[in-house]
């Protein structure tokens, strides 16, 4: 029924064919490295850092620093996360609880350049009650605004939010309670990005989508006149700094293009960045990084049949996802998992026809 259980490789997108993730006793802390903090000197690399956060240390991608933030862990049914997929084969990189809940994480991607503080996506929020607490196994170790805060940051100096759909895991810290109760932005001084057709599809839900989709977390970005809408594929303006007029000037325009995907949501969109060689850092390995958003939600995801059952066209979602794993391979482009309970973020390579992760480690 499933056509994926004689695969002899258990989950070929995570790290090396056959590698499995060890399940540890105390929830993984203990094997994972000590990261230095946030202003460590260098770039390198995204492992997490559970015993104290998921945060993990900045990436560089010539002018873009690139934050992988946290805003905490929470719970989905391992079955609906891996669709078609039997369990005897997730269950070995993602081991279920008592109620056959996965661990996920919730990393917003923080881009800084010299004149923007652009946020991907902003997390589960703090607007749950108990019941739902219970349900999605919501752990808030971090928040948005203290994972900001270590990087040096306010809500208020975020200058664009880029939502990749709005669905309650990525759009539910958008808006924060009022001092009356009120639902209002989190980011009052930035423009929000959506494309038009995610806007449409989470005002009008249907039965099967409408669970997904809270108001409060979107339209007070609406009322309060920050709402950006898009659609199709587009390239966000990021000449406002001198030096990106000038590298105009010579052809090279670094960019960061939101690319409209569908699969999982009518409007969900990946980010691109591409950096521009001119003013290349000269520790920047890479020259293009992909935000995945719910395209490929952790590494587990990678292989192009591992596709969560909450896609509404998971046909488009394979296309889509063979289509860019491809390029990212051919590309080295720097991978960022919004999910991913232990990697923020790696390089997909491949290995006898298949694709998987190098993490990449501090
Ligand atoms: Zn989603």
């Amino acid at each position: 029924m499933t056509g994926l259980s004689t695969d002899p490789d258990p989950v070929p997108g995570r790290n090396r064919p056959g590698k499995a993730r060890a399940v540890l006793p105390d929830g993984g802390k203990s094997h994972l490295p000590t990261n230095p903090g946030p202003s460590g000197s260098g770039s390198l690399g995204c492992l997490t850092d559970l015993s104290r956060s998921i945060q993990s240390l900045p990436m560089r991608l010539g002018e873009f620093e690139l934050h992988s933030l946290s805003d905490g862990f929470f719970g989905l049914d391992g079955g609906a996360m891996f669709g078609v997929v039997p369990k005897p084969v997730w269950e070995r990189t993602n081991p279920a609880d008592s109620r056959n809940r996965i661990r996920l994480a919730a990393r917003p991607l923080l881009i800084v350049t010299d004149s923007e503080r652009i946020l991907v996506d902003t997390g589960i929020g703090d607007r749950w009650d108990d019941k739902a607490r219970d349900i999605y196994h919501i752990e808030k170790i971090d928040t948005i605004e203290s994972s900001l805060a270590r990087v040096g940051f306010r809500p208020e100096d975020i200058t664009k939010v880029v939502l990749t759909h709005l669905h309650f895991d990525h759009a539910g810290a958008t808006t924060k309670l009022d001092d009356t109760g009120k639902p209002v932005p989190r980011f009052p001084n930035a423009r929000h990005y959506v494309q038009q057709r995610e806007w449409n599809a989470a005002l009008t839900p249907n039965r099967r989508s409408r669970a997904s989709y809270r108001p409060d977390d979107f339209l007070p970005v609406q009322e309060a006149g920050l709402l950006e809408l898009i659609d199709g594929d587009w390239k966000l303006d990021l000449t406002a700094r001198d030096t990106i007029r000038n590298a105009e000037h010579l052809g090279h325009v670094p960019s960061l293009e939101l690319v409209l995907t569908g699969g999982h949501t009518p409007g969900h969109q990946i980010v691109l960045l591409k950096e521009n060689s001119e003013f290349r850092n000269q520790k920047s390995e890479f020259k293009t990084a992909v935000f995945w958003g719910d395209l490929i939600p952790t590494s587990s995801h990678i292989a192009t049949p591992y596709i969560m059952g909450y896609d509404l066209s998971p046909l488009e979602t394979m296309e889509q996802k063979e289509k860019l794993v491809q390029q990212a391979i051919a590309g080295k482009w720097l991978s960022f998992f919004e999910h991913d309970p232990e990697f923020a973020c790696g390089v997909i390579e491949e290995e006898n026809g298949k694709p998987f992760l190098r993490p990449l480690a501090v």
